[in-house]
Parts: C-alpha cells; structure tokens; sequence
C-alpha cells in the first residue's frame, strides 16, 4: 500500500520506519530541511519508560494560583481571544482529578513500557547512537515530606518494575558525585535505573536516514496546505509543491495536526504548550552529571548528552508563538546552574523553544479517524520521545490490518 506521512518529527519518523517494515511504500512529506527540527528537536531527552504521566494532575491548578503572575513560573496560562484555546484549558483542568490522574496514568504507562521495548529493538537493529544514558534517572525533593509522599504514591504500584529505590542524600552522591555542591538543598530522591535519557534529534535523524536507505522516500523542504477529502476517504493532500495521492495517510504534524484536521471537519483538542531548553557545552568542565535528572522543586528535567548538558522544563499556554523568552531560559540556566554550577559554560548555552502537541489528558491519539484511510499519531504532548517508537508501531499494525500488540483504549480520537 502507498503510505504518505504527514510530518517528521520523532513520531512521524518512526512511523514510517514501521510502515516501511510492514511492507508499505512510504513517502514522508515535511516542510524543513531533514527530519526532526522542530518539537523533536531539542527535549528533555528523558525516556520516561517507567515514570510516564500525565501532567493533568490534582496539584495543578494549586500550584498556577501559586505562581500566578509570575514570568518564571513552570506553569503559565496566557489567554488569548483564541475559543480553541481556552476550551483547551478548560478540559485540562477538568482532567486534574484524582480519579481521571490515575485513569490516564495508568494508559500512559501501558504504552511508554511497549514504547520503550520498542525503542530498544530498534535501535540494536539500527545500530543507532544518540547519546544515551541508560543508567537511570533520578528525581530529586527538597523536602522530605515531598519525598514521603512521592514515594509512597509510586511504591502503591502493584507491579513492582515501577517501584523506585527511595534514596538519601549520601546514596545519591554515590549514584551521582556531581551533586555534591548542592546536596545541601535536597532531602533525598527516588531513583528510576530503568529510565533513560538521549538525544531525540540524534535519533531522529538517525532512525530517518535508516529508513530512507531501507526505501522510504523523505519529502523535504515540502509544505502541506490541506488534505482534499471525497466520499469518507482522504484522496489527496495539496502541497506547496503539488498534490501528492495514497492508499493511506498518517497525521503526525504534532501541534499542527489539529488545524489540518479543523479544515476537514475533524476537531482534535491538540493545543501546542511551549517548553523551553537550554544545552550547555560540557567540555573541559567536570562538574555535569552523568545521570539524567529530574528536578521535582521547578519540574526542570537535565539530560547529559555527550558533551553537553541538556536542562528543560517550563510549560507555556500561549498560541503558536515560538519566540524564546529569555526570561523563562535564564530560570532554567540558574537552577541548573545552581544545582551544577562546574557543569559547563553557561555563556555559550543554546536556548530553544518547543510546542509539545498536548491533549487535555496528555495522551496521544493514535488510530483510524471518521476517514477511512486517515490515521492520527499526534498529540504526544510532554512524552512524544517516549512514546514515539510504540506509537509508530501501533499505526503501522493497523494501515496493515494487523492487531496492535497492545490495547489502545484510552488513546483513540473517540475519547474526546
Ligand atoms: C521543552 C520540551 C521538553 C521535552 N522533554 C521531553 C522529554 O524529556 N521526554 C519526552 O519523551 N518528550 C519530551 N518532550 C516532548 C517531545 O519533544 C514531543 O512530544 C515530540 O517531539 C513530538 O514529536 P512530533 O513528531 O509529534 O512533533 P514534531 O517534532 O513537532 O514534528 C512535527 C513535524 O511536522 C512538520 N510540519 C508541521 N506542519 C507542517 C506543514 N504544514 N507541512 C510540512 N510539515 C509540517 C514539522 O516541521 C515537524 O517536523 C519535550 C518537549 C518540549 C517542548
């Protein structure tokens, strides 16, 4: 079958690379110049295997009021005249009970543990590097009754592959002796040795020029401008080059999947919620931490990439406006820099920004949609590198017909 995916970020790349296993002849259509410059570009780079969750939490709308006004807090709510938007938020916010919390974690978690065993065949296969750490993350409290909760909310799963080593101050410094300046600061950590972090760019990119020298056909500097749709079937998509015709299509635009869909009378609540990174050189520094990290007082993940430090948080609710606040990026650089301050040259640290394509549970909507041949894998939210691979190889199992390997409720578009 004739494949077109729509999009190559990390979620588009590795459905192509599934479809392309399944047998299909796929072109990837994407509007920069390779694969994985935008969301995909620079993340967290944590692989949340076994630590996925949504982040429409009961604790949210505490802590917006908390830091309400506040231009570094990690949560920032800016309202536009934008219906979609605030619809958006609306359902966020209806999500964070405990009740729909522990509904979606419990969906998030069957599919970034298939994702992930995912992620390991395909890279053995490929032979892919991307600087990555598979030795664990660990996730860090100030206080110890922060620490006692979060414990005892993970410890409370009755699977025990997701239960932490609860550790203190002196068995976090063996775990990680770049901690030592700021050990003072923290009370302890939960430890995840099975979480990972890496390079999704790398991968990307990586996974993107596998695929092409196993036969896919990579589409780039191509812009979509809409999909033509006749009879309950998607026939064509128009592009700024021509039109370009398949059996089936894959919808993998990340924030921009929903004003695609808006035009064919589909409506998807995936609204971009902009995140911020900084990538700090290493080199000839050694204070950067092996580990990746997670700092639980901001919610600012660190992933060390190689030769440089990756720092990433904040979430922004602001349209699609991709400017880079130096305000929020310097909040990043200082805790991180407070927490490593021998990690590496602050002065030379690339500042980015991201639209995680987010659904009001923080789920992706994978699966077939009213149009017979259109399947949607978008709406990965703040984990698409982590579900990214199983994602791709759950639409490849249904263009071809076959059962996905796990159970999607919970993650088609009908849940909305
Ligand atoms: C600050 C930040 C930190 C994060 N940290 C983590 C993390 O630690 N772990 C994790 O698992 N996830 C993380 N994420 C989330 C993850 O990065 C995203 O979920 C993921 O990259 C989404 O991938 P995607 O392929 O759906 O979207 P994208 O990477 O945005 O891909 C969509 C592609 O569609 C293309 N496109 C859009 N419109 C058009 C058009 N009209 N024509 C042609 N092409 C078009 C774009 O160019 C793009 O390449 C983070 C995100 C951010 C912002």
């Amino acid at each position: 079958m004739k494949v077109l995916v729509l999009g190559a970020g990390v979620v588009g790349t590795a459905a192509a690379y599934y479809l392309n296993q399944a047998g299909h002849e796929v072109t990837v259509v994407e509007r920069n110049d390779g694969a994985g410059l935008e969301t995909s570009f620079a993340n967290g780079g944590i692989v949340s295997a076994f630590t996925a969750r949504p982040w429409a939490t009961p604790e949210v709308p505490r802590m917006l009021i908390k830091w309400f006004g506040r231009q570094d807090a990690p949560y920032l709510f800016r309202l536009r005249p934008d219906w979609a938007q605030w619809r958006w938020a609306l359902k966020f916010l209806r999500q964070c009970t405990r009740e729909r919390f522990e509904a979606s974690h419990k969906v998030s978690l069957r599919l970034s543990t298939y994702s992930y065993e995912c992620l390991k065949e395909v890279r053995e296969r490929e032979q892919i590097e991307y600087d990555q750490c598979a030795d664990g993350v660990l996730h860090l409290f100030a206080s110890q009754q922060e620490l006692d909760t979060a414990a005892a909310a993970e410890l409370r799963h009755p699977d025990s592959r997701f239960h932490p080593e609860v550790i203190d101050m002196k068995r976090c410094l063996e775990v990680e002796p770049a901690l030592a300046a700021s050990a003072g600061r923290y009370a302890g950590a939960l430890f995840f040795s099975q979480d990972e972090s890496g390079d999704a760019h790398k991968f990307t990119r990586a996974l993107a020029a596998a695929a092409e020298r196993q036969g896919v056909t990579f589409r780039y500097g191509v812009t979509l401008r809409r999909l033509q749709v006749d009879g309950g079937r998607v026939t064509a998509v128009d592009t700024d080059q021509g039109r370009l015709e398949a059996d089936a299509y894959v919808m993998s635009l990340g924030s921009f999947s929903s004003l695609f869909l808006r035009k064919i009378g589909i409506r998807v609540p995936i609204y971009p919620l902009k995140g911020y990174s900084v990538t700090i050189p290493t080199e000839g520094h050694h204070g950067a931490p092996r580990l990746a990290i997670h700092e639980g007082s901001r919610r600012i993940v660190m992933s060390r990439l190689g030769e440089r430090l990756r720092a990433a948080g904040t979430a922004e609710l602001t349209g699609y406006d991709a400017s880079i606040s130096a305000t929020r990026t310097q909040a990043i650089l200082d805790v991180t820099m407070s927490v490593f301050p021998e990690c590496g040259d602050a002065a030379k640290a690339e500042r980015w920004a991201g639209f995680r394509p987010m659904t009001p549970d923080c789920l992706p909507i994978l699966g077939r949609t009213k149009f017979d041949n259109l399947y949607m894998d978008s709406g990965h939210g703040s984990t698409g590198w982590t579900y990214a691979c199983g994602s791709g190889r759950v639409i490849a199992d249904m263009v071809s017909g076959a059962a996905p390997d796990i159970d999607l409720s919970g993650l088609t578009a009908d849940r909305f």
